[in-house]
């Protein structure tokens, strides 16, 4: 950059300022981080410039202050003006540590930040930047807290990953900063703060960590939505994440506590209907629960039980290891009847790169679904080769959740590389990198041809050769079967299919059925 070029982005930052203060914004925060253009300045790596922009602390910095003190003199002494930065030690060379906390303690210095907010991860370790399962939480509290010391002026933000009520109490009880940052908690349930301050903190519906519906479509350059609560995004349609009134309370009975079916049954009740729920299995959730017994996933057996304490909340009958056939839903005095019934494994294992192969052969015996291996039915001895179309969580953590009991896994797959589906919400570096050191291998671009019992043979998507891989038991992660056992209506009742029962698919498409369905009832 020219002088002329740093001197115009300057005067820009001032310019943007004023603009946000004459729109009513009460004040701005600097961006220094995640390695973006201040961080830049700030960090020796990245500026080798040898005029008064660089060298020294007090070169470094000399853009950002300016910046601050050009903003504090034309937007005035009452004008916030935050300071974002960020924390990583994925890369040696960026800026941590002791030398992070000299540079912002020569902003705070000037007296005019107000607060400093503290960010993890960066442009260069995307994945940390919005931390999924797979990180701990609040992973700057440990940071702001050294830096909380440091500071005279300036108040003290802690990020990343500081999820719930209970996180937040925590990092500010305890002194580790002085205000916490919640985003992807506030959009898995915006009424977080108000529910806090009621004393309602149970009544929160906590963020999953998935990134599935927020990160991951913003990564597609489409609006954000959530995936344990669809309103996000909808808000143009649905007014938000809260309930009208149904016009005609009535009895309604769902059939499956699946997502489609838990989120259906909890919307009527808001609304004002007397629901009814059975479910076949002894626990709610259905294959979701099952996601949530692979490794660091429990937060989805969280949010099962935040399910269990609404229902309690609004009265829904909720009957467990009860399967109703077609007479019972005919007899029931509900004339809205919502079948979730969801989806089972394809008995046969066809994959959908082999079509029309048709049943797998040679699927007799040690062949495995990953439902199998999550309830723990499986018998799979000391090698397993799994192998996974999804590109998901399905198959990817089900992989995951073998390699952890000491087990030998090898993932075939028909994808180019492992968790392609992941790969939108930043999870898959860091899943990849958890399986290379359980010893997991894989062969991509691959489909199984049979089964032996003792090994399976494998063909290249690529070459078309094939090889043969011992192992004691396979685990076929295909496309499941919609399980629908009802007739297509009913007598007198108004039926209504969500979820995998429609068209087995991922989570949000059901959570969204649900949600959508029991609006409009
Ligand atoms: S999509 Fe997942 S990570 Fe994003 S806000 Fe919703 S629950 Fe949280």
């Amino acid at each position: 950059m020219t002088e002329a070029e740093i001197e115009t982005l300057i005067d820009a930052h001032v310019a943007a300022a004023i603009r946000c203060q004459k729109s009513g914004f009460q004040g701005v925060e600097v961006w220094a981080a995640y390695h973006s253009l201040l961080d830049q300045f700030w960090t020796p790596w990245s500026n080798s410039r040898d005029d008064k922009w660089g060298g020294t602390l007090e070169n470094r910095t000399r853009m950002s202050r300016t910046i601050i003190e050009g903003i504090r003199r034309a937007c005035g002494e009452d004008f916030i003006i935050g300071l974002a930065i960020s924390t990583s030690d994925a890369q040696p060379v960026l800026l941590q540590g002791e030398a992070l906390i000299e540079t912002v303690a020569r902003h705070d210095a000037t007296g005019h930040v107000d607060y400093v907010t503290c960010g993890h991860g960066g442009y260069m370790d995307f994945e940390r930047l919005m931390p999924t399962f797979l990180f701990g939480e609040k992973l700057t509290a440990p940071f702001t807290q050294t830096l909380k010391a440091a500071l005279t002026n300036a108040k003290v933000t802690a990020e990343a990953h500081i999820r719930t009520p209970e996180n937040a109490e925590a990092v500010i009880a305890s002194g580790q900063a002085d205000l916490v940052s919640i985003v992807r908690g506030q959009i898995a349930d915006p009424h977080l703060a108000r529910k806090t301050t009621e004393g309602r903190a149970d009544d929160v519906r906590g963020c999953i960590s998935c990134n599935q519906m927020c990160w991951g479509r913003r990564s597609r350059d489409y609006w954000i939505s959530c995936l344990i609560n669809p309103s996000v995004g909808r808000e143009w349609e649905w007014g938000g994440d809260r309930f009208t009134p149904a016009a005609n309370p009535r009895p309604i009975l769902v059939i499956g506590a699946g997502p489609a079916g838990l989120e259906a049954a909890r919307v009527a009740a808001e609304r004002g209907h007397k629901v009814t729920l059975h479910e076949a299995a002894p626990r709610i959730g259905g294959q979701f629960r099952l996601a949530g017994l692979q490794p660091r996933r429990g937060q989805i057996l969280d949010l099962l039980n935040w399910y269990e304490r609404q229902f309690d909340r609004l009265g829904v009958a909720l009957n467990l290891n009860s399967f109703l056939d077609a007479d019972e839903i005919a007899a029931h005095p509900a004339d809205d009847v919502v079948l979730a019934t969801g989806s089972l494994p394809d008995p046969d294992a066809r994959q959908r790169w082999l079509p029309g192969a048709g049943r797998l052969p040679g699927l007799d015996s040690g062949v495995w679904s990953p439902e199998d291996v999550l309830r723990h039915e499986a018998r799979l001895g000391d090698s397993v080769i799994l192998y996974d179309e999804g590109g998901n969580w399905r198959g990817m953590g089900t992989a995951w959740a073998i390699a952890e009991q000491g087990k030998s896994v090898t993932i075939v797959t028909p994808e180019p590389y492992l968790g392609r589906e992941i790969s939108r919400t930043s999870a898959d570096g860091p899943l990849r990198g958890r399986l290379a050191r359980l010893g997991v291998q894989n062969h991509t671009e691959h489909v199984i041809t049979r089964w032996h019992g003792n090994g399976a043979t494998i063909r290249s998507l690529l070459t078309g050769a094939e090889q043969t891989l011992a192992a004691s038991a396979l685990v076929m992660s295909t496309t499941n079967l919609a399980f629908d056992p009802f007739p297509a209506s009913l007598p007198g009742k108004n039926l209504h299919r969500i979820g995998d029962c429609m068209a087995p698919r991922q989570a949000p498409y059901a959570f969204h059925e649900g949600r959508k369905l029991s609006l409009g009832l």
